[in-house]
């Protein structure tokens, strides 16, 4: 188990650390689990898939989001596999869509998610068949909805009774069929490593279970001829570790799916779990593999339709983190560094690199935690804990909270944050007027751009004077 360790910090005065974090042996070494498949060390220099940090940085420069294609292939394909051919996976897209993300996932023969209409129109850019588009999101407009249908998507989840309505006057108005999935909130709230189960739940999301709007949803859909009910859509949350909540979430789901078949004689062909499934940031995350995540659900499902003596409909998940985040890393240069006294006499280590909230805004968004190494050289300075910032005027623009790292980091040195290619680019803004960072896909030894970096002509491009 390598989740919750009780990190050593008897070390030396200055240590601030978390428990969980460990004093490294060796700093310049890699956590394999925390990185692309294809990212490794040589001669202490940070190489992806043949191509080394410094060159990637002096090429496309800083900060740079790297993606190992490969591995993010293998990820999709690997959950693909994992749950075989009676479940459909939806890559999650608002993880991080572009037009080569998205080949990728339809080439690796993953369904795909979008939330909105901009993210429909990358999927429509890149040529997604669209029978394998889900549309999700709980405040889609007429305009969305009705391009959504025009274009065929092959599913619609829909989130509010005003949106049962839309489509009921926008399938009579164009005279199609809408198929649709409810979302439903099964009164489970995940966090990171332990789930809350409520009676009802105070979010924005889904019909409840609880309070039996799912049950009066499903029945307004029913009564609309336009809408084709394929099933009930449950997401509980996202970063989840525990099995427990996902298991709780589908049962109650389930019972809901056999009530409607008793009450309403309605069959639904089909079942959502959801996606959320959680990866290593730090050496505090110990994710499960895929192959697990299929046992459990698929037993949990089959258990519960035994139980209620049902036929197993077909199922779908929604992994979108599990897939993009870890294939990616991000490259940063150190501008400046200092150090800060502390109570007590001891200090901490500030190291300020050229991007930061702009570019990743989950630590101040969530607290999230990352991990981050030297990538550009070997260092024998002994490690002292540091912590990574950005370039905004923020103090909570942090990019790493805590990482040991060489005492030497000095301006010019590249540092390489892993697990950064889910809700970062995605999340990324302009604040401060800093230009968003370029995405650069490695694969065979090969670069290239796949999102190109912002300049100042993009970022006076709106100002109209
Ligand atoms: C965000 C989201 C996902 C993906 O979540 P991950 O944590 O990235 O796996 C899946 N389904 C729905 C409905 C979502 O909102």
């Amino acid at each position: 188990m390598r989740s919750h360790e009780a990190g050593a910090l008897h070390g030396q005065a200055g240590d601030r650390g978390p428990a969980w974090l460990r004093r490294p042996d060796d700093p310049d070494e890699l956590v394999p689990h925390l990185w692309a498949d294809n990212v490794s060390k040589v001669d202490g220099v940070l190489t992806v898939a043949g191509e080394s940090a410094p060159d990637l940085a002096q090429r496309y420069g800083t900060p740079l989001y790297v993606v190992d294609e490969d591995d993010f292939r293998r990820r999709a394909r690997s959950f693909r596999e994992a749950f075989g051919p009676d479940v459909d996976v939806y890559y999650a897209g608002k993880a991080f869509l572009c037009v080569a993300t998205a080949r990728w996932v339809e080439q690796e023969g993953l369904n795909l998610d979008v939330c909105t209409g901009g993210e429909l129109a990358v999927a429509l850019r890149a040529g997604f068949p669209t029978a394998r588009i889900g549309l999700h999101g709980n405040n889609k407009s007429v305009a969305e909805l009705r391009r959504a249908l025009e274009v065929g998507v092959g599913r619609i989840i829909v989130d509010s009774v005003e949106e049962i309505d839309r489509l009921a006057a926008l399938t009579a108005e164009l005279g199609v069929d809408a198929p649709v999935m409810v979302r439903v909130t099964a009164g489970v709230e995940a966090h990171t490593h332990e789930y809350i189960s409520t009676s009802h739940e105070d979010q924005k999301f889904g019909f409840s279970i609880g309070d039996g709007s799912a049950l009066e949803a499903v029945r307004r859909i029913a009564s609309v001829p336009g809408l084709r009910l394929l099933g009930l859509h449950s997401h509980i949350g996202s970063q989840i570790f525990v099995t427990d909540g996902f298991e709780v979430a589908a049962r109650r789901v389930l019972q809901l799916h056999g009530q409607i078949a008793a009450e309403l004689g309605v069959t639904m062909p089909e079942l959502d779990l959801g996606g959320g499934f959680g990866i290593a940031y730090t050496t505090q995350d110990d994710p499960s593999a895929p192959g697990d995540l299929a046992r459990n659900l698929t037993k949990i499902v089959d258990e519960e339709c035994r139980a209620q003596q049902l036929d197993r409909p077909r199922l779908s998940i929604e992994p979108g983190r599990a897939i993009a985040g870890p294939s990616t890393f991000t490259l940063y240069e150190v501008g400046t560094t200092k150090s800060v006294g502390l109570d007590g006499g001891a200090s901490r280590r500030y190291v300020s690199v050229d991007g930061g909230m702009s570019d990743n805004i989950r630590p101040a968004l969530y607290s999230a935690d990352y991990s981050c190494t030297l990538a550009s050289r070997g260092s024998d300075a002994p490690a002292v804990l540091s912590r990574v910032v950005g370039k905004h005027c923020e103090s909570g623009d942090i990019v790493v909270k805590d990482e040991y790292l060489p005492g030497d980091v000095r301006a010019g040195d590249l540092l390489a944050v892993p697990g950064t290619g889910a809700y970062c680019r995605s999340l990324a803004n302009n604040y401060n007027h800093v230009p968003r960072a370029a995405v650069v896909a490695v694969r065979d030894g090969e670069s290239r751009v796949i999102v190109r970096r912002e300049d100042e002509d993009d970022l006076l491009r709106l100002d109209v004077g």
